[in-house]
């Protein structure tokens, strides 16, 4: 087979009517005002409003939801859309509280959900209340369009996340929802970071692809106290500053993860001078001694490539004249994804070199982690953004702190922080800060782009059809490939959809579903004819990529050369001899891509033989006549200028 899919321009099958996507704007923006009102707060959290407030709206489309109410007040909400089953669910995961607000320092009461001038204003409208009315209006827009799942959809909302995780952590046990959980393949929940400029455009979204880990470490210690006025070599807080200056002397070493490395790629062409060169092989920059000290002095750069430790506090002493008996240190320390905290550890010993400081761990550390970037899920938030934002690079970004994405990545859930939503660097900062508000246009605008990743993600086949190929099975002996077809059938049927597959499959037997489509000049007629199904493409009458003369510049000319006139002028109901008028579906035109670089050329290819192909597939024998029709293609040019559409102006046809 020729490698490369159709692009399939004569339509065969009428969409099926849809609500306009705009309703679906103004859904989002009604029912995050009312989401933004929920007061969850957390201490003490109240999750459970949040949660009763999503079950109301998700039981309405008919959507099963289970609340879980852990404990008083506080729960998670589990609600899925089954799939085919074909691939493993994915999870749109929130979580339902929000840090407290202080309504003094606010403009508007923090949660009064206010629409004002453009914006949305309420704390959550950051992190991450509008995020969740995004995956929210996804599971309901599904569920409206009847999307065809190949996997299950999960929409998880959950307690607790800006205190201890105790909702995630529920959510993963026994007794929450952990046996449907840890089947899933792909996880999406807040950490994706979109920038604007001043021009409104991002610099680059950001996909959140591991995190690193708090592991904060207390140093202590203790001597022999004493009168200030005569001095102890080796008092406890003499001991801890030497330690704490072994510390801070300290230089971790530089690691440059594969997500790391791919950041700074993507950040090459905007960077300034020797940096661009660094940047794009971060590798060969870490191993010169000199560009490692540049980058290490970075402290933007330093803290992505190392785990960092940052002295916060310093407890000792009471009294000028008093050497005390005790001295405490705090250290913030950053582990990568990967790290092994031990390991950390027994550096860190080594640097200070003195028994006496003792090293306490944190009693809850988890170990930071990362998701692979060569996934399909990756690849759809790749494909969908460039569609919706043509040349903004999509790159991958590491967070200085965990999410509840750590939680879910050892049970092999590659999990992403994702989001379309824009924000300027003012409006980011008011997450966990003052005055928290989202833009009301990009709430909108993303809606409709959220929805395309997890439809290409979750939906990978949403058609009635799955199309096998054909002509690719050259190295199989006949009666094998025939036995391959009728396997293959099987399965595709018990998908609940129909297969398409080209001539080659006619010699097999096949299902009454099942459809042929017609595309080699010399296909035995006889196997066509019996055929369930038949969809016309000849290739020496519709192949939208073959020449139109000897003089095309694009195009190939295998199947023959393709004038308007050869287009056009053949009859479907009598081309496959002896095959019933009522097995003919219709006629599909392929444009194969192998010459076609721009949309420019795809027109000049498509047009004007696509309107050929249309007129024969839609419109009864007769009146069909080519010099009629020449005449009304020639009216249609001033439409076609006007557009802009880079046609053919075949010289057979009389041009307005
Ligand atoms: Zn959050």
């Amino acid at each position: 087979m020729r490698a490369l899919l159709p692009a399939v321009l004569a339509a065969l099958w009428a969409a099926p009517a849809n609500p306009p996507a705009a309703s679906y704007e103004d859904l989002a923006v009604d029912l995050l005002q009312r989401y933004l009102q929920i007061d969850t707060t957390v201490p003490p959290g109240n999750e459970l409003k949040g949660a009763l407030f999503f079950k109301d709206v998700l039981e309405r489309e008919g959507i099963r939801v289970e609340v879980d109410e852990f404990a008083p007040g506080r729960a998670n909400l589990l609600a899925t859309l089954p799939g085919s089953g074909r691939a493993r669910p994915l999870i749109l995961m929130n979580h339902i509280d929000v840090v407290p607000a202080d309504a003094a320092r606010w403009k508007v009461p923090p949660f009064s959900g206010l629409r004002q001038d453009g914006l949305v204003w309420g704390r959550g409208a950051e992190d991450m209340k509008t995020e969740a009315i995004l995956q929210l209006v996804t599971l309901v827009r599904a569920r409206r369009e009847g999307l065809k799942l190949d996997r299950d959809l999960l929409f998880l909302a959950t307690a607790d996340e800006e205190a201890g995780f105790a909702g995630a952590l529920r959510a993963l046990s026994p007794e929450g929802f952990r046996d449907r959980l840890a089947k899933a393949e792909f996880l999406i929940t807040e950490g994706g970071e979109n920038i604007v400029d001043e021009s409104g455009r991002p610099a680059f979204f950001g996909v959140a692809t591991g995190e690193k880990g708090p592991f904060w470490l207390k140093l202590q210690t203790t001597g022999t106290p004493g009168h200030g006025s005569r001095p102890i070599a080796d008092s406890a807080l003499n001991r801890l500053v030497r330690a704490l200056d072994r510390v801070r002397e300290h230089r971790t070493a530089l690691k440059v993860l594969p997500a790391v490395a791919k950041f700074f790629r993507d950040q090459a062409p905007r960077a300034a001078g020797a940096r661009a060169g660094w940047y794009r092989d971060l590798d060969a920059a870490v191993a010169d001694p000199a560009t490692a000290r540049a980058l290490y002095d970075d402290r933007e750069v330093s803290a992505l490539l190392r785990n960092t430790i940052s002295i916060t506090v310093v407890n000792a002493g009471y009294k000028t004249n008093v050497i005390p008996g005790t001295a405490s240190a705090e250290l913030d320390v950053r582990l990568l994804p990967g790290e092994d905290p031990q390991a950390f550890l027994a550096e860190l010993r080594k640097v200070i070199d003195d028994p006496t400081v003792e090293i306490v761990p944190p009693s809850d550390f988890r170990q930071p982690n990362a998701s692979p970037t060569d996934t399909a899920l990756f690849r759809a938030v790749e494909r969908v953004l460039g569609r919706h934002f043509p040349g903004v690079p999509v790159t991958t970004t590491l967070l200085a702190g965990a999410t509840e994405s750590v939680l879910f990545r050892p049970l092999g859930i590659a999990a992403y922080g994702f989001t379309p939503l824009l924000t300027t660097s003012e409006e980011i900062s008011t997450a966990h800060g003052d005055d928290e508000r989202v833009q009301e246009a990009t709430v909108r605008r993303s809606t409709g782009v959220f929805y395309d990743v997890v439809r290409e993600i979750a939906a990978m086949t949403p058609g009635p059809y799955f199309h096998i190929g054909g002509d690719e099975v050259k190295t199989l002996a006949p009666a094998q490939y025939k036995a391959f077809v009728e396997r293959v059938q099987e399965i595709v049927q018990s998908h609940g959809k129909q297969m398409i597959g080209w001539d080659e499959i006619a010699a097999a037997t096949l299902l009454p579903t099942s459809i042929v489509q017609h595309w080699r000049p010399d296909a035995a007629h006889g196997e066509l004819a019996r055929a369930p199904h038949l969809i016309l493409s000849p290739a020496n009458r519709t192949y939208l990529d073959m020449k139109y003369d000897q003089n095309t510049a694009l195009g190939l000319s295998w199947a023959g050369l393709i004038p308007i006139k050869t287009a056009y002028d053949w009859d479907p109901a009598t081309l496959v001899q002896g095959a019933a008028p009522a097995a003919i579906l219709g006629v599909e035109a392929p444009l194969w891509s192998e010459t076609i670089a721009t949309m420019r050329d795809a027109e000049f290819l498509a047009l004007p033989r696509l309107a050929a192909i249309a007129e024969l597939g839609w419109s009864p024998a007769q009146p069909r006549d080519w010099e009629s029709f020449r005449v009304r293609l020639g009216a249609q040019s001033p439409r076609w200028v006007a557009l802009g559409i880079n046609f053919y102006r075949a010289p057979e046809v009389p041009w307005k």
